[in-house]
């Protein structure tokens, strides 16, 4: 069978753009590197799956960067949340939303999840070839002819660096999911010939997800500009001193954390942050990652936290002065934060861990009211891009028509999901930008 469309990568967006081109009577193929479709959903939201943003379609709109937000206006507004959500939960899916807005399933996973975008495929009769990673594009004359598969995909061998271990137990949960697959004979070794290619191969993060960067790649052999890429949604790896790995495991709540590019603030992010071995993770960083990876040439990037958000320097100084002359700083200090990164803030201030209030005389004591306003958390090491969320940059938006997803450059190429420069905040964003762009992507490859 001579497929009308092929689809590579059956993430998100291919998903949902084989599922939309065969829904309107398309032989779609999908070929997939991995041994199931849905690799990443499986460990999105830490295995809950974040499936999209509440709320009104102009504002998650608007969370994107401007040239993306611009690009994406289109697709989204034709596949928006209040459409995509009940696909979700007319199969069964319960989902409750966040008061951030974000929209998760109430007792289901992420597998649930996968599990009903598989129905939706197996209704559409879409054939799905796993283990079938795709080795490039065909053109002839400046014509989309075909693809040419390689052999099964082998990965899933673990992490080569032990340190860098994944976020929210995302290991545990894509090792689980890998070696339990299901995996179905592929199309391996052959050339495949279409006259549509849909491009939704994903970033490059988590490349044992089966995300290798491979879209971009073939992007820029067919005469594609490909934006810098960047890490995005990442953690941050801090250098020692004043950074220290013993903190890994503490976590704080509802900090300010910021940035500063040679001592001029460049990103700040109000939530949660959690130490790690290596440097900082968590919502805050997260947020900010994206600046700091884009600025990280430019110099000397610091984090501080400010650890009273919404209470001033005066009112701690006050607040200091009143506590008993008996009484341990820490144990004021662990009022707030974790007991465990008290003598770090004391450290920061020239402040022996065991002194009493009585013996803390004014210098130090200013000294700790403007640590914790902003303590220092050290110089970033690295923002590493393959331990990110999504990956920023990519395929440049201008070459790609955004009311068809169609390569401007090559007909009967069409490009969604992450392979596209486009990273939305955390909060459902980047599955909705990917599950519309792939919706229009398979309609128009199917017109
Ligand atoms: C840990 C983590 C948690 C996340 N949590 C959330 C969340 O809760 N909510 C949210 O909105 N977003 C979340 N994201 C981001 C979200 O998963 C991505 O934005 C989204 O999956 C991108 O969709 P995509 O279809 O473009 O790419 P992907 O979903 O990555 O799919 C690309 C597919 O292409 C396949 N592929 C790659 N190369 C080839 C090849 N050569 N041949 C054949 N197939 C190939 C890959 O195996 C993969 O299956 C998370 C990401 C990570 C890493």
């Amino acid at each position: 069978m001579k497929p009308d469309v092929v689809v590579i990568g059956a993430g998100a967006a291919g998903i949902f753009a084989a599922w939309r081109a065969a829904s309107l009577g398309k032989k779609v193929l999908v070929l997939e590197k991995t041994s199931r479709i849905g690799t990443k959903i499986l460990i999105s939201g830490g295995g809950k799956c974040n499936i999209a943003h509440d709320g009104p379609i102009g504002d998650v709109i608007r969370a994107f960067r401007k040239n993306e937000a611009d690009f994406i206006r289109s697709a989204v507004n034709r596949f928006p949340n209040r459409t995509i959500v009940p696909m979700f939960t007319n199969k069964g899916l319960e989902v409750y939303t966040r008061p951030d807005g974000r929209i998760f399933p109430v007792h289901q996973t992420a597998k649930d999840v996968v599990a009903i975008l598989q129905d939706y495929l197996d209704e559409a009769k879409v054939e799905v070839s796993l283990n079938t990673p795709v080795e490039e594009i065909l053109v002839e004359d400046g014509q989309i002819i075909g693809v040419r598969t390689g052999a099964p995909f082998e990965k899933h061998k673990g992490y080569a660096n032990k340190e860098d271990k994944p976020r929210f137990g995302a290991k545990a949960l894509l090792s689980d999911v890998l070696q339990t697959g299901t995996t179905r004979a592929g199309l391996n070794d052959q050339i495949i010939h279409c006259d549509k290619v849909i491009l939704a191969a994903g970033g490059s993060s988590y490349p044992n997800s089966g995300t290798t960067g491979d879209g971009w790649k073939w992007a820029r052999d067919l005469g594609h500009t490909v934006e810098k890429l960047t890490a995005a949604l990442a953690p941050v790896y801090l250098e020692l001193d004043p950074f220290d790995p013993e903190l890994s495991g503490v976590s704080l709540d509802d900090i300010i954390l910021k940035a500063r590019l040679n001592g001029k603030e460049i990103a700040r992010w109000q939530g949660d942050m959690l130490f790690t071995h290596q440097g900082v993770s968590g919502p805050t960083v997260l947020g900010i990652s994206r600046l700091i990876a884009e600025n990280f040439t430019e110099g000397e990037i610091k984090l501080e936290a400010d650890l009273a958000p919404g209470i001033d320097h005066p009112q701690i100084t006050e607040a200091i002065l009143k506590q008993d002359g008996r009484r341990p700083i820490s144990s004021f200090i662990a009022d707030s934060v974790p007991q465990r990164l008290a003598p770090y803030i004391l450290r920061q201030s020239g402040i022996d861990e065991y002194t009493f209030f009585a013996k803390l005389e004014k210098k130090p004591r200013i000294k700790l009211v403007e640590n914790i306003k902003a303590l220092p958390l050290g110089t970033v090491r690295t923002v590493p891009l393959e331990k990110g969320e999504v990956v920023a940059g990519g395929v440049s938006l201008t070459e790609v028509d955004p009311q068809t997803m169609a390569s401007k450059l090559v007909p009967g190429l069409y490009l969604c999901g992450e392979v596209l420069d486009v990273a939305g905040p955390v909060g459902g964003y980047n599955l909705q930008a990917a599950f519309a762009t792939g919706y229009v992507a398979g309609e128009s490859a199917a017109s």
